[in-house]
């Protein structure tokens, strides 16, 4: 896409995890700006008690566990490059002089759902990447419901290349209003809000 149609445009990890559930999620919040209803007070509460939960329990255990040397918390970062925005709970300095992101989840560990966690830590990764220019080589998250166990993320090229890919396709839905095939997974759309007025 050519610069013009992206310049200041940010998609968030959270826009990335709806597009990687169904593609046509961002058309109709974005394009038609149908909302998903979803319960966005809920959201803000449940954030609130992760972070107490997180100044209670924690905050010198994950630093000890891996071993960096300090962190940051709760940096907000926006990347032109990428075209993203977030907020990372934490940015860990390794020993190694790499950073990595740290993602606290209040759920218990899944391996369904590991998988979208994944994904948004590589999208950190990217994130820290362009504003700390340093070199992020893995991620972790935090279950705090599985008795804080963290979860080490390694990164792969390849991953960087998806996850871009991924901004790519969510900005030529958004910006050029294109209507992109649903997702293949047709049981998804048997509880989707948008099944009355999607074209399956
Ligand atoms: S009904 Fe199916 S294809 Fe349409 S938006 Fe929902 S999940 Fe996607």
């Amino acid at each position: 896409m050519n610069v013009a149609e992206t310049q200041g445009v940010y998609i968030t990890p959270s826009e990335v995890i709806e597009y990687l559930y169904c593609p046509r999620f961002i058309y109709f919040m974005n394009c038609l700006e149908i909302s998903q209803h979803e319960d966005q007070r809920y959201k803000v509460l449940k954030g609130r008690e992760v972070h107490e939960e997180r100044k209670r329990n924690n905050p010198d255990y994950v630093r000890k566990k891996l071993g960096c040397a300090s962190r940051e918390m709760d940096v907000y970062l926006a990347s032109d490059r990428y075209h993203l925005k977030g907020k990372v709970d934490e940015v860990l300095y390794l020993s190694d002089g790499t950073l990595a992101p740290l993602d606290y989840k209040y759920t218990e560990y899944k391996e369904g759902v590991y998988r979208t966690h994944r994904y948004q830590s590589i999208l950190y990764a990217l994130l820290i990447q362009d504003t700390y220019q340093r070199e992020v080589k893995r991620g972790y998250v935090c279950y705090i419901r599985s008795n804080s166990l963290i979860k080490e993320i390694p990164y792969t090229e390849k991953d960087f290349q998806s996850a871009q890919a991924a901004i790519e396709e969510i900005l030529r839905i958004t910006q050029r209003g294109y209507f992109p095939k649903r997702t293949p997974h047709r049981v998804r759309c048997v509880d989707c809000c948008y099944r009355n007025i999607c074209v399956q």
